[in-house]
């Protein structure tokens, strides 16, 4: 069997498109653009790509983004004040904090620092708790990406079993929070995997989706997929340079046998990447509106 290619590059631009129409509604009614603030502190190669993304597809969809690049060792205080004036100003609708930040600063703290209502990522307490409770809110990007590549390629999700590895806070545990909602589009029964858990090939051959979030370069191997399975690859690694000098990624699953296996996969780079771009769009765009 060779599975059918899900195509994030693709379902991302249709994604952009659509919310690139809602950010010129916006920017009519109110006659301003919706406006992203992006925090950069330091150098980080990788940050610095995924932030130079970032900026690019805001322009691209007629969204206003301003850019804070701060040195690595601008102090905590420096940056609780930056995040304070973002903030109290009126031109901006969204912020987002570039994650890793250097080691001195407290991640969390500044994170929940953000008013909600102005957090592009989703990742506020608020915002989270809202999420769990059902309630109107912004959505971790990377969760809500994974949904919407799901959802528009009519892969359902309800009375299926999913298996997730990886519990972290910002994929993990929202996407299985998201998946196991009470709601036709999630309804799944979810497990979720992580480094304790026992016999992991066990857990991911029961999988009908099969979802890799746990930062492990191809750990995700063809023995453990269930023939006909849904495999959604979230992992992002540098395995070294291409000819042209561009970096060389692979996921969390070892894609050349995945896919002999799987009846659907998403490809790294070109799946989950571009769908978490294309949400932090839509989240700023659902800021401004509010
Ligand atoms: P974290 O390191 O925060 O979390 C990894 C999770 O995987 C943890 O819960 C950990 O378990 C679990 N885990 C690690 N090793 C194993 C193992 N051998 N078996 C089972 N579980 C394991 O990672 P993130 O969630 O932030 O990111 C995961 C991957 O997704 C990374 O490659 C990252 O680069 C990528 N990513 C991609 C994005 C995109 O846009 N495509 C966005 C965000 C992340 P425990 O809790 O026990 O430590």
């Amino acid at each position: 069997m060779q599975a059918r290619i899900l195509d994030g590059k693709a379902i991302a631009a249709e994604v952009r498109a659509e919310w690139a129409q809602h950010a010129a509604e916006v920017h009519k009614q109110r006659g301003r653009a919706p406006s992203l603030a992006v925090v950069l502190v330091g150098e980080d190669p990788a940050s610095k790509s995924y932030v130079r993304g970032k900026r690019k597809a805001a322009a691209e969809m007629g969204i206003l983004s301003r850019d804070v690049d701060l040195p690595a060792d601008t102090p905590e205080a420096a940056l609780r004040d930056e995040v304070d004036k973002l903030n109290a100003d009126p031109a901006i609708d969204a912020i987002l904090v570039q994650l890793p930040l250097p080691a001195h600063v407290n991640a969390d703290a500044l994170l929940e620092r953000i008013q909600p209502a102005k957090d592009a990522d989703g990742f506020h307490p608020v915002n989270l708790g809202r999420m769990l409770l059902g309630q109107d809110c912004l959505l971790p990007c990377t969760p809500a990406g994974v949904m919407e590549i799901l959802g528009r390629s009519q892969i359902k999700t309800q009375g299926t079993e999913v298996v997730i590895v990886g519990r972290s806070r910002t994929v993990g545990r929202p996407l299985a929070n998201m998946l196991s909602a009470k709601s036709e589009s999630a309804n799944a029964t979810v497990t979720l995997c992580h480094s304790a858990t026992i016999d992991l090939a066990k857990h991911c051959r029961q999988a009908d989706i099969l979802i890799a979030a746990a930062g492990q370069a191809r750990i995700i191997t063809a023995d453990m997929i269930k023939p006909g399975a849904t495999v959604i690859d979230v992992g992002i690694h540098r395995i070294g340079t291409t000819p042209k000098g561009r970096p060389k990624l692979c996921g969390d699953v070892d894609f050349d046998t995945a896919k002999e296996v799987a009846s659907a996969i998403t490809p790294v780079p070109g799946g989950v990447g571009p769908m978490t771009i294309a949400m932090l769009m839509r989240n700023t765009v659902l800021a401004a509106r509010k």
